[in-house]
């Protein structure tokens, strides 16, 4: 039950939870580093290029949430719309104690990329809650994102900004994001947000959206390459939402995944690891971590041992900046296709590049998650659902469709996917700026 006001004992000031940024290497300098390069190739106006330097808005909020033993904590909140030129912003929500504005910035821009190279109507935007999450109960979660959802609705709404699932949220959390839109604004709003559950208008096909157009593409960068499904070895870093259906659906198209971690470490079977087992085993384990699996055959190997081992793919699907200069030399995977946001700094980029390993970037390889998110926005729009074979058709259309514009592009360009992508992407949204003009 809620505590009432009475029975809230405040901490002391000095043991409020509000953490200090993380002192790890800068997304934000990532994404402007790697901005000014695709500028500087496209020749872009240099008006144009300041303004897709910074994000149109950033705001930060204050969330204090009682907690179940009556105590008050405050989290720090962020929303950052960084470009609205193609259609209104899109991004997901994440809850992680390393979230802080430049991370918040840096995936606000990103979206923005990935939904101009897959070529939906909308901007980029991001949020999250600089807060661990998984030691908390689902009533202080609800507690925290319902008044986190109170602070940023003044910039939300299903033409202004959408926000979805990222690190850490879920379906469930979505569905507080829309009851609490809905019941303030005293009608059903469900369009406000993307990645609920199907029974309050959901997508079908959204939860494993991520996960199958990384396998998607995956499936197209082998089909160039002249290599079998059935000859390919796969290292799956993150077995969450992204990595767990990534290993799947590719294990269903025939690859082999012999290598699986997350935060509890990780799993290494070089004949291919028994999934199924697995899946149960995390199932059962109460943070939900492959920890929990404890049959005796396989290897214990920690994160940095995924990252090296011998396979031909890598899928980098946890969080950002994993494969750095000091392990990029290590990685004997010919191919990685990143299923997580920014998991490859600019220095291990450049000895990737020199070592011949083909990247497939994060703007392409996880952007199926918001195409679903997409379609579940205009299911919303028209009240009218679809069957989970058309979601994924039109999933598979656009990410076959997107790889091979990008493919071709970058071939043409004679430049990496990534920085191709990334062209085709500043492209497409300086042609927005530039049609609609700089306002008044
Ligand atoms: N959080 C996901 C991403 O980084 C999905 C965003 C969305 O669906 O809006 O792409």
């Amino acid at each position: 039950m809620k505590p009432t006001m009475t029975q809230v004992q405040t901490r002391p000031a000095a043991e409020l939870l509000v953490a200090e940024p993380s002192p790890k290497q800068d997304l934000w300098d990532t994404v402007v580093g790697t901005l000014d390069e695709a500028a500087a190739r496209l020749n872009l106006d240099p008006g144009i290029h300041a303004i897709l330097r910074e994000p149109e808005r950033e705001l930060i909020v204050s969330v204090p949430v009682v907690h179940d033993d009556g105590s008050i904590r405050v989290y720090k909140g962020y929303r950052v719309q960084h470009s609205s030129a193609r259609g209104p912003c899109k991004g997901g929500i994440r809850y992680h104690p390393d979230v802080n504005l430049n991370e918040v910035k840096a995936l606000a821009a990103m979206m923005t990329w990935k939904c101009a190279v897959v070529g939906i109507p909308y901007g980029g935007a991001k949020g999250g809650i600089q807060v661990d999450p998984t030691g908390m109960s689902q009533r202080e979660i609800e507690r925290m994102t319902r008044r986190f959802t109170a602070m940023i609705l003044p910039i939300l709404g299903p033409k202004r900004d959408i926000p979805a699932p990222d690190v850490n949220t879920n379906p469930q959390v979505m569905a507080w994001i829309a009851d609490t839109v809905s019941m303030l604004g005293g009608a059903a709003i469900p369009e406000i947000v993307t990645g609920k559950p199907i029974n309050m208008g959901g997508s079908r096909g959204r939860k494993e959206a991520t996960g199958r157009g990384g396998a998607i593409v995956t499936g197209e960068l082998l089909k160039q390459m002249g290599r079998a499904l059935t000859e390919t070895s796969v290292a799956v870093q993150g077995y969450g939402n992204v990595g767990s259906y990534a290993a799947r659906i590719l294990r269903s198209m025939g690859c082999k995944i012999v290598a699986v971690s997350d935060v509890s470490g990780g799993l290494y079977n070089p004949h291919g690891l028994d999934l199924d087992a697995i899946d149960r085993a995390v199932a059962d384990h109460p943070k939900r971590l492959l920890a929990g699996y404890t049959a005796g055959d396989v290897d214990r190997i920690n994160n940095e041992e995924l990252l090296t081992c011998d396979v031909d793919v890598l899928i980098p699907a946890a969080l950002e900046h994993q494969i750095r200069a000091d392990n990029a030399d290590r990685i004997r995977a010919r191919y990685i296709v990143e299923g997580a946001n920014g998991p490859t700094t600019r220095e291990a980029d450049a000895i990737l590049e020199s070592r011949g390993v083909v990247v497939v970037p994060d703007i392409l390889a996880n952007a199926g998650g918001v195409v679903v998110s997409y379609l579940e926005w205009v299911q919303d729009l028209q009240n009218f659902f679809w069957e989970e074979e058309e979601v994924n058709q039109q999933l598979s259309n656009i990410m076959v469709r997107s790889f091979r514009e990008v493919w071709g592009y970058a071939e043409a360009q004679e430049v990496p996917m990534r920085l191709g992508a990334l062209m085709l992407a500043v492209d497409k949204v300086a042609e927005a700026v530039r049609s609609r003009g700089i306002w008044p």
